[in-house]
């Protein structure tokens, strides 16, 4: 049932990106790149250390944006913060 939920969600989340490319153009969605499992939004790329995610997703597996996993982090009482390392990638 958390499945059919959290699939109709990202399915709204979806509609709601299909009229904001028609009609807002606020957010385009890159259709190619990765999906948040939460929430459904792209996921940039930001690093979190092994044992950090592994006690907050329990699992290596999966695609979780920032904002969903420090939810996550949060709802486990588990205070961590990012440090900002600035690579140019060509
Ligand atoms: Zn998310």
């Amino acid at each position: 049932m958390h499945y059919i939920k959290k699939c109709y969600h990202i399915y709204m989340w979806n509609i709601l990106q299909w009229i904001n490319r028609q009609v807002l153009y606020t957010y385009p969605l890159i259709e190619d790149c990765a999906r948040c499992r939460d929430c459904g939004r792209n996921v940039h790329d930001y690093h979190v250390p092994d044992e950090i995610w592994l006690k907050v997703i329990g699992s290596e597996d999966g695609v979780w944006c920032y904002d969903c996993f420090c939810n996550r982090a949060d709802k486990k009482n588990i205070k961590w913060k990012v440090e900002i390392i600035i690579e140019t990638i060509s």
